[in-house]
């Protein structure tokens, strides 16, 4: 558990009036910045400091942060373990690229590979989960010599020509140009039409049974398999455990690898598993996994791991002029070494208990909850229209909206853009719990007013 005395500043629960410096820096950020880019909150926020789960505005106001910034503050803000390994590194040398030796990058690896389960692990380091993604499809490709990938449908993989190319939902995919043949799959979602009626065990049936079918109506060899083991973006759906390793089963019998992206589930933020393939029992250890977010604790840090076999498949040189840069590793070596040595993973399982408890209690007071779900630190409440049941991405609005006025700072996501998403620091303690919980379901409260 992180260790820093609880800041003192007040909770400052109305935003300052409109005006001044933050409306200059917004017309200036709306002039210059793309059109999306700071798109939550009609007024948005400047974050300008954070200690523990708070972080406060330029104005002065104080949050709980329950988005951890966007899942990439994974122990605490300002850790001082991370602080001071990223001075003590910057002191010395800013960058040293990856055409040298680090210490720092040899050791993270060392430890990655080894908590990655996957046999002979090469870990290759880059400086987001895009970019990972991206060099899994690479080396997946060029392996296979195949330029076919399975995806599921509503996944979200990054941003890059190719991630996007293999993303399952149109408003996160800003163009269809990819130069992969993408074969979408059934496994991410099931909260809306036939699948919805499935008992976890004939859903898995049936995405097995498409899987199948799909595969039956390739020509050709397909590279491999790319999956969330909870989809992020898409509303932190659960597939039930065992379909990655009923996938696996189909996937061994015609040599496909199988990528698990890991960006958002790794590192015990699901409370039962350090990553979140392992829910999944027999299913492991995949071909490749790639991770990002948290480990930096919000230094640009992000890898791949895969067999040596699969990793060294490239014959022409590949390097990444950032990856795994002294600083990024060495707040990344800090990090997971405080997030083992204070078991943040059991923190996760026992304080994401809690809150799933109070979250289902709001939810049985409240006819905007359809349904709360999740594991660990990664938990989803689904908002709908009361009484039509319909998705209402305005209700989720509306209520992240509201959470900020009761200082509470929380993420959205889903097919529909009407799940919150709650994936604080893994050091969250019972009182901030508590706390974010209570303004929780004031926020709830709040949006369903609105909507009547
Ligand atoms: N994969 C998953 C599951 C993600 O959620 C994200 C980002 O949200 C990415 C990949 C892309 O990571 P990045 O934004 O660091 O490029």
């Amino acid at each position: 558990m992180a260790t820093q005395t609880p800041p003192t500043t007040p909770t400052t629960t109305s935003a300052a009036p409109a005006g001044g410096a933050h409306a200059a820096l917004h017309a200036r950020h709306r002039a210059v910045l793309p059109d999306w880019l700071a798109t939550y909150y009609r007024r948005p926020i400047e974050l300008t400091r954070g200690e523990g789960r708070h972080v406060w505005d330029a104005e002065g106001n104080r949050y709980l942060d329950f988005f951890g910034g966007i899942l990439t503050t994974m122990t605490a803000h300002a850790l001082p373990e991370v602080t001071a390994a990223v001075s003590a590194q910057a002191g010395r040398i800013l960058h040293s690229s990856t055409l040298y030796l680090s210490s720092h990058a040899v050791e993270l690896a060392e430890r990655i590979a080894r908590l990655s389960g996957i046999p002979d692990a090469r870990v290759f380091f880059t400086t987001s989960g895009t970019e990972a993604n991206d060099t899994a499809l690479l080396l997946a490709t060029a392996y296979r010599r195949s330029n076919q990938i399975l995806a599921l449908r509503n996944s979200y993989h990054g941003r890059s020509f190719s991630a996007v190319g293999i993303t399952g939902n149109s408003a996160w995919s800003p163009t269809s140009l990819s130069p992969l043949q993408t074969l979408y799959v059934h496994g991410g979602v099931r909260t809306r039409g036939p699948y919805a009626q499935l008992s976890d065990a004939e859903f898995v049936t049936a995405c097995v049974a498409d899987l199948e079918d799909v595969l039956g109506q390739t020509g050709g060899p397909v590279a491999a398999l790319i999956a969330e083991p909870v989809p992020g973006v898409g509303g932190f759906t659960m597939p039930p455990d065992g379909l990655l390793a009923a996938f696996k089963q189909v996937l061994d019998k015609h040599g496909i690898l199988w990528i698990t992206d890991e960006v958002q589930t790794g590192w015990g933020r699901t409370g039962e598993h350090f990553w979140g393939w392992q829910a999944h029992g027999q299913a492991g250890p995949p071909d490749i996994l790639t991770f990002a977010k948290g480990i930096g604790n919000g230094m640009s840090m992000g890898g791949v791991v895969a067999r040596a076999e699969v990793m060294n498949c490239l014959t022409a040189h590949s390097i990444s002029t950032f990856g795994g840069s002294p600083v990024t590793a060495a707040a990344a070596l800090a990090n997971l070494t405080y997030l083992v040595e204070h078991d943040l993973q059991g923190n996760a399982r026992r304080i994401g208990g809690l809150l799933r408890g109070r979250f289902e209690a709001a939810a049985a007071r409240l006819g905007i909850v359809r349904e709360v779900r999740g594991r660990g630190l990664m938990l989803g409440v689904e908002l709908v229209v009361p009484g039509s049941g319909q998705p209402s991405a305005e209700a989720a609005g509306l209520a992240l909206e509201a959470a900020r006025e009761h200082g509470l700072l929380i993420g959205k996501g889903g097919r529909f853009g009407n799940v919150l998403r709650i994936a604080p620091p893994l050091s969250l303690t019972v009182e901030e719990a508590e706390e974010g919980a209570d303004a929780l379901e004031a926020a709830l409260a709040a949006a369903q007013q609105a909507l009547a």
